[in-house]
């Protein structure tokens, strides 16, 4: 993939996000996949993903640590994910050295719980993808402002698209409202985003948005792990 084919589809993520991943599935195939978290933002292309393809791919990384609500709504879709599990003996002895709830001790600590739980199955998710789509949204936090529509991810050989990165959370809502896309409860509970339980909880209405991410850790980014701004 070379500059001039990532303008391209740059070009074309200017239009709204149903062309662009209508394009991805023509020139990309199965070899497109949607990473998802169950968030809004995937919820929203996974509808979009199902509408025009219903054999479409889509994975989730099943951590360990989801939230029940997660596993809920998971429920909902039945065999459309593929699930990808972190590797049974890492997660052993991980848990061996430092607890089920090491992520608190250090953030070291935590970036090792993140490579193994999520960094890892994420490589052997794309392991066989050209492209992949993520929900991310520039308005979503800091680390996200200047995200373009699509990059290249070299660290997986792989054109990384974020076709709905210039919608705010207003748009989100007014999408999953209007197609009445499932989402999960915690929102309503006053989770800005979900993830890991033990990483995420819900925030005051007065709190940034960031403040329900690793809020014992002071400084540094807040992202989900799996589209990092900081080494993990
Ligand atoms: Fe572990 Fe928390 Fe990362 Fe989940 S978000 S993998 S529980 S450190």
């Amino acid at each position: 993939m070379n500059v001039e084919d990532i303008s391209s589809w740059n070009i074309i993520a200017e239009s709204v996000p149903e062309d662009l991943i209508s394009s991805l599935l023509v020139h990309f195939g199965h070899t497109l996949k949607l990473a998802s978290s169950i968030g809004l933002g995937d919820q929203v292309l996974s509808h979009m993903l199902f509408e025009l393809n219903p054999n479409a791919s889509i994975f989730v990384l099943d951590t360990g640590r989801l939230h029940q609500d997660t596993y809920d709504l998971m429920e909902r879709y039945k065999m459309r994910y593929e699930v990808f599990f972190p590797n049974t003996v890492s997660v052993q002895k991980m848990v061996q050295d430092g607890g089920p709830n090491l992520s608190y001790d250090s953030v070291e600590a935590r970036k090792r719980c993140c490579r193994i739980r999520k960094i890892e199955p994420l490589g052997r998710a794309l392991n066989d993808a050209k492209t992949w789509i993520t929900g991310l949204c520039r308005d979503q936090s800091v680390e996200c402002i200047n995200i373009p529509f699509v990059e290249l991810d070299s660290v997986h050989d792989a054109l990384k698209v974020n076709p709905i990165a210039d919608w705010t959370e207003d748009e989100v809502w007014q999408y999953i409202r209007l197609h009445q896309v499932p989402y999960s409860k915690l929102y309503d509970h006053g989770f800005a985003s979900i993830g890991c339980s033990p990483c995420t909880r819900a925030i005051k209405p007065v709190e940034d948005s960031r403040a329900g991410r690793r809020w014992w850790e002071s400084g540094g980014a807040k992202e989900c792990g799996l589209h990092p701004t900081e080494a993990i």
